[in-house]
């Protein structure tokens, strides 16, 4: 089995995928405070529906700290309601929002004058936001070098054997960010999530058309058994 590179990962999936805005929702956004609304919003829901809710609470309330901080609680919930557990979500927007005001003059981006560790825990501390949506905000709209991990990456990651089977999101966003050129991550994470929803699929991966094939001794372990 050949080993593989991170460059070569990146090389063969650049040839075979195609990144559009459709299938990335957050792409279309660089403002901080937007893009942390809507991985709040997307939350155990679909990015359909993500996109969907982003744009209905763009128009009717708007997605600024201040238009969220003094939207009524009722009427944030009924602007939410299509991205599922609306309840939950739309006391978490308000309290981010008026720490958002409070703490920072209603601009989130300042944390990203911090140095990027510093950064990443000062937006770990806020309401409804765990690691993966501070690298999301960190890389989308501060341009750090960090590396988000969701549920397509891990799988991906794993199964190329890029990561340990039981690293955690700590350990894994270490490796990747060994693994792949710094300069690439934002790329390379959107690779990583398009190939696990197209081909490396949670279940039946398309392992025969493949282009990482050659490297993965799970794919390759997975066609003998067929
Ligand atoms: S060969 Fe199969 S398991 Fe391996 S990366 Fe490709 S789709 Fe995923």
């Amino acid at each position: 089995m050949k080993k593989i590179e991170g460059e070569t990962v990146l090389r063969k999936l650049e040839k075979g995928i195609g990144l559009g805005k459709k299938s990335f929702p957050l792409l279309s956004s660089k403002d901080a405070f937007e893009i942390l609304v809507a991985t709040v919003l997307s939350q155990n829901t679909t990015d359909v529906n993500t996109a969907r809710t982003v744009r209905r609470l763009r128009d009717t309330i708007g997605i600024t700290p201040n238009s969220i901080s003094k939207a009524g609680l009722r009427e944030l919930k009924s602007a939410i309601r299509t991205s599922g557990l609306y309840n939950v979500k739309a006391k978490v927007l308000k309290k981010l929002a008026r720490i958002v005001v409070k703490n920072y003059g209603g601009h989130i981006e300042k944390v990203f004058e911090k140095p990027l560790e510093e950064a990443r825990n000062e937006l770990m501390s806020l309401p409804g936001v765990g690691p993966k949506t501070a690298d999301v905000i960190l890389l989308f709209a501060g341009g750090k070098k960090t590396f988000p991990i969701d549920t397509h990456v891990f799988r991906v990651s794993r199964r190329l054997g890029l990561i340990g089977l039981r690293d955690g999101y700590e350990e894994a966003r270490g490796k990747l960010m060994k693994t792949f050129p710094s300069d690439s991550y934002l790329k390379t994470h959107l690779l990583l999530i398009e190939h696990g929803r197209k081909t490396c699929r949670a279940r039946k991966p398309l392992c025969h058309s493949c282009v990482l094939l050659e490297y993965c001794s799970f794919g390759q372990g997975l066609l003998k058994k067929d």
